[in-house]
């Protein structure tokens, strides 16, 4: 599955289709395990969501699951939206996005635009 699929996928269409954290959440649950879900601690291929909190829920063991676990992503407290758009950003141009672009055109902080680039 491509993310950013080169045709018939605008910057509008990949706006709409990702603008909740939530969307995004999903998407990078879905690349996270593009073969199915399978639970870390028990092997169980079932889950449900914890909406107050954002995470998965292994149906078999009952232990919590973050959609970014085990990836760069994990704890990193920037909003999945901006790692996904910052993702964008590098990738629709051939020449990328220096973190003073990544911060103009995210509207963040310098340090949050650098550590999204480095
Ligand atoms: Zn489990």
């Amino acid at each position: 599955m491509s993310v950013f699929p080169k045709a018939k996928f605008s910057i509008v269409d990949f706006s709409t289709r990702y603008s909740s954290e939530e969307s995004c959440r999903e998407l990078f649950f879905r690349l996270r395990y593009p073969h199915g879900f399978f639970c870390p601690y028990c092997g169980g291929s079932e889950t449900g969501s914890v909406r107050t909190r954002g995470l998965y829920r292994c149906k078999s063991c009952r232990k919590q699951i973050s959609a970014t676990s085990g990836t760069v992503f994990h704890g990193t407290h920037i909003k999945l939206n901006l790692w996904l758009w910052a993702m964008y950003l590098f990738t629709v141009d051939k020449r990328g996005c220096s973190a003073v672009q990544l911060m103009t055109k995210l509207r963040v902080t310098y340090k949050t635009a650098w550590y999204i680039y480095s």
